[in-house]
């Protein structure tokens, strides 16, 4: 007889796709009661150190009341407007005008979303139109980096570069093209950072060039490469291949779904790169988790050409919760926090967490460390002079997700024997340490 358990219940009848279509190997699910600040407790009482924020998301923390308070206020007052058409609230035109008004540039106008990866496929859509009112429609190619993770919906996991996102799905090709990783770890022209973003220009000219420059029309960056394995692009090298797409007039679209919102220190990654991209994909942290919402963001020349296109007619694009009231509200909440404290806080423990982690280097797993801010990584090998991967048995990111869960500490563990870290920003200096403690406890007894 099975047990009504709440793991049984889930194994049986809630799909997760990455993990419950695995069948014998499925480990059952972990659930979470309840969470407070940077910590989460587990259903068998035990409270662990989120070090991935959920996921890359949680950035204010858990337990906010202010936060809740938000929601439950405009629950109460008004729980739903459409934003479909010229129908609307107050919290989503403040909260749009608030984001205009921090966004590098003219990146003025805003288009919300229910999360990242409608995001990315919203930006697909009105990239399209653009080019078809500027009377360009051929340019219908994208072209985004290696290792790129865009989201799951057909047209952004057709720009996600990771093949278990393609794989058994039939995601159409023949629209999207790749250049290489700039992984500085394992690249194969060397560490250099100089010679990495050379070699990215110049392969982005060359597919540019080989596509046909009329037939380009947008080419997708990460900030900072997250789901790949948090990979840090050489410094200068997002302005690089930003002032490439410029001189083919090739829109750049930056997906800040996971730097944005402090995660890398300033409110969003660009501002640290010095760069003003046409149109800008957020989610995670502008709720911070508590309720789904995403954010397009697209700079004067992109609305101004859609709506001299559109002319008298409709824009057909539009989801029934786009600017829902709640999720803005609680965006207004997220983004006060921030700035009353928070993104301080994330900067100072950004330093500390990448300072900490650094620290193990000399330890005889870690061949590599990396990051910014509040996103870090720590790779592993087993001998640091051939950057050999772990042995399989040791690998599976299942293992080192279980192992550093018995030491308290929730981290992704990515199947190349990648330590991802995204804490939430307001994590203690005591937090941040007991993070680098357990994650050489776990290297420890993987060593073992
Ligand atoms: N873009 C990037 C860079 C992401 O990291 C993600 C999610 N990890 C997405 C898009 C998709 O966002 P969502 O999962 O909210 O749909």
């Amino acid at each position: 007889m099975l047990s009504n358990s709440l793991a049984e219940l889930d194994r049986r009848h809630l799909i997760h796709p990455v993990s419950s279509f695995r069948g014998h190997e499925q480990r059952g699910v972990r659930i979470l009661t309840g969470g407070q600040g940077a910590t989460v407790t587990d259903s068998e009482g035990r409270s662990l150190i989120d070090g991935f924020a959920g996921l890359w998301c949680v950035n204010a923390g858990y337990g906010h009341e202010s936060i809740v308070e938000a929601a439950a206020e405009q629950m109460r007052k008004l729980p739903y407007a459409t934003g479909y058409f010229d129908l609307g609230a107050e919290a989503p035109i403040r909260l749009a005008a608030a984001l205009a008004e921090r966004a590098p540039g003219d990146l003025n106008h805003v288009y919300f979303t229910l999360g990242g990866s409608d995001a990315v496929d919203s930006t697909i859509r009105f990239i399209r139109y653009y080019w078809h009112a500027k009377g360009q429609p051929g340019r219908d190619q994208f072209i985004s980096v290696a290792n790129g993770y865009h989201g799951s919906t057909t047209m952004g996991a057709g720009l996600t570069a990771l093949p278990g996102f393609h794989d058994g799905f039939g995601v159409p090709y023949d629209w999207q093209h790749k250049i290489s990783s700039h992984y500085l770890y394992r690249n194969p022209l060397g560490s250099d950072p100089q010679v990495v973003t050379d070699a990215s220009v110049a392969e982005l000219r060359a597919k540019i060039e080989a596509i046909g420059p009329d037939r380009v029309a947008a080419f997708y960056v990460e900030p900072i490469q997250g789901s790949g394995g948090v990979l840090v692009p050489p410094q200068g090298w997002v302005k690089a291949m930003r002032d490439l797409c410029a001189e083919y007039g090739v829109l750049f679209v930056a997906d800040e779904v996971i730097t944005g919102f402090g995660r890398t220190g300033p409110l969003f990654a660009c501002q640290d790169e010095g760069i003003v991209p046409d149109l800008m994909t957020t989610a995670k942290g502008l709720t911070s988790g508590y309720v789904p919402m995403g954010a397009v963001l697209m700079r004067d020349h992109v609305y101004e050409t859609i709506a001299d296109g559109a002319g008298a007619k409709a824009v057909g694009h539009g989801f029934t919760y786009s600017a829902h009231p709640v999720s803005a509200a609680v965006a207004l909440e997220v983004l006060a926090l921030y700035e009353g404290g928070l993104l301080e806080n994330g900067r100072r423990a950004g330093a500390r967490l990448q300072a900490g982690l650094e620290s193990l280097r000399d330890h005889p797993l870690v061949g590599d460390v990396r990051g910014r801010g509040m996103l870090a990584a720590v790779e592993l090998v087993v001998d640091k002079d051939a950057k050999t991967p772990l042995p399989p048995e040791v690998q599976p990111a299942t293992r080192l997700f279980d192992r550093a869960w018995e030491q308290g500490l929730v981290v992704r563990s990515f199947a190349q024997g990648i330590f991802g870290y995204a804490p939430p920003l307001c994590c203690t200096d005591e937090q941040i340490d007991q993070i680098v403690a357990r994650t050489r406890k776990v290297l420890d007894l993987t060593l073992e």
